[in-house]
């Protein structure tokens, strides 16, 4: 891993172009631009309506190369997509530039954390699939400002290349009074943001929007009642409304904000609810990413390495699902020789200050209090922890993927599991 004097003794007086812009390369930039790099701008052929970024330029690819080599360019790999990387990697090697030359990627050169801090922990929800909607659930409430404050301060000390922070975890940001504060600290350490909402409450909605969020997620399992099985205790007319509001908010403020609608793709909802909600994204000028629904993993866990019982809110959602529990175990455990997808999904922060081992797990604490470990002792603590090593023992860890591809055919959608 470079630190910021290694950095720019590889730089040099070149100016940085970051391939792709993405809530890593948009958070690194900032960081750069703080520490007084020249940043050229994103490399991006993808059309967002925009052709800037928090002032950073949107270069297509084509122009890049066009104008710029390894004499005046250096170039950062912003993306995670394994597939992007190695694409990247060998469309730059064929212009001449070298790994660790004139190129490095974010994740394994500049910074392998992908911090959560979780802002609210409850939620107004109790969607079936998530252990915060079941009866169990450890709520631990908002989060003071300070708190975060004292944790930004700390993560960004023992990680330099810190770049972007996730602001949600087991619960519904938008609860939070303070959410528009939270926003203007993130981008005051010079960090990216993204929060998931369920946008079914919308009291602090506008003064979030004004604070100008970076990336806004938003899951949705269908339309009308299909959204309210797995969406549970939510209400479909009411989300809909409510993404009208956000593009509303959006255009009063003229904010940068990127919004993606997280499609949870069920066995009732992949024929007609599918392209509507697709329609309706694009008509707000909304990104659109179909994802594998799946039951969150830590009663899955619990049953397979302690003998609990499902609760009865898994077991009804095994019905809806694309690939039922059994099918996405076995299929997990054919791949338990693969890394752990969310091993760099980490410090995983509550709101109560303590430590998750996992972030897909809500019951297993590493620690009680954040800000009383240092980052080497957590990374000690989660090395050979006994939740991992069951987890992959079983090939849990690959139980949780919801990447998949989609393709719209005559005879409806082809879904098929991505690694
Ligand atoms: S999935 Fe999200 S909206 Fe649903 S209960 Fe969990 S935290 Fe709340
Ligand atoms: S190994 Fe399992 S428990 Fe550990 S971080 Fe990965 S998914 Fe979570």
């Amino acid at each position: 891993m470079y630190n910021i004097n290694s950095f720019k003794n590889i730089v040099g007086n070149r100016n940085i172009f970051i391939f792709s812009l993405n809530i890593e390369g948009l958070g690194t930039a900032r960081l750069l631009r703080k520490h007084k790099f020249k940043v050229g701008g994103f490399v991006d052929s993808r059309d967002f309506g925009y052709k800037k970024r928090d002032g950073f330029p949107i270069i297509e690819p084509d122009i890049f190369f066009k104008e710029h080599s390894p004499e005046d360019a250096f170039v950062i790999i912003a993306s995670k997509n394994r597939k992007m990387k190695r694409e990247f990697s060998k469309t730059l090697e064929n212009h001449g530039f070298k790994k660790h030359r004139d190129y490095v990627r974010i994740l394994e050169d500049l910074c392998d954390y992908m911090p959560t801090i979780e802002i609210v922990g409850n939620c107004n929800l109790r969607c079936i699939s998530c252990e915060c909607g079941h009866k169990d659930a450890v709520k631990t409430g908002f989060m003071p400002v300070n708190m975060f404050r004292d944790i930004l301060e700390k993560m960004t000390t023992e990680i330099p290349f810190l770049n972007s922070v996730y602001l949600y975890l087991w619960g519904e940001p938008l609860l939070h009074p303070r959410i528009d504060e939270f926003i203007r600290i993130t981008k005051e350490f010079g960090l990216a943001s993204d929060v998931s909402t369920n946008l079914n409450f919308t009291k602090h909605l506008e003064k979030f929007v004004a604070s100008n969020p970076d990336y806004i997620a938003i899951p949705c399992s269908g339309v009308g009642k299909n959204y309210e099985i797995t969406h549970t205790g939510g209400n479909w007319e009411v989300f809909k409304k409510n993404l009208f509001l956000l593009r509303k908010y959006i255009d009063k403020y003229n904010v940068e904000s990127t919004v993606r609608i997280m499609f949870h793709l069920y066995k009732h909802n992949i024929n007609g609810d599918f392209q509507y909600v697709k329609n309706l994204t694009s008509d707000l000028g909304f990104q659109f990413y179909p994802i594998i629904a799946h039951a969150f993993p830590g009663k899955i866990y619990d049953h397979i390495v302690h003998g609990k019982p499902l609760p009865p809110e898994i077991e009804e959602l095994d019905n809806y699902l694309i690939y039922s529990i059994k099918d996405q175990l076995e299929f997990a455990y054919e791949h338990r020789n693969m890394k752990c997808p969310v091993w760099k999904v980490f410090p995983t922060i509550r709101s109560d200050g303590s430590v998750l081992t996992c972030c897909n797990m809500m019951h297993y604490v590493l620690h009680p209090n954040y800000l009383d470990v240092s980052l080497s002792d957590l990374n000690s603590l989660r090395e050979g922890n006994e939740v991992c090593k069951k987890c992959i023992e079983f090939g849990l860890h690959r139980y949780f993927d919801v990447s998949c591809e989609v393709r719209e055919t005559e005879k409806g959608l082809e879904i098929k599991r991505l690694l």
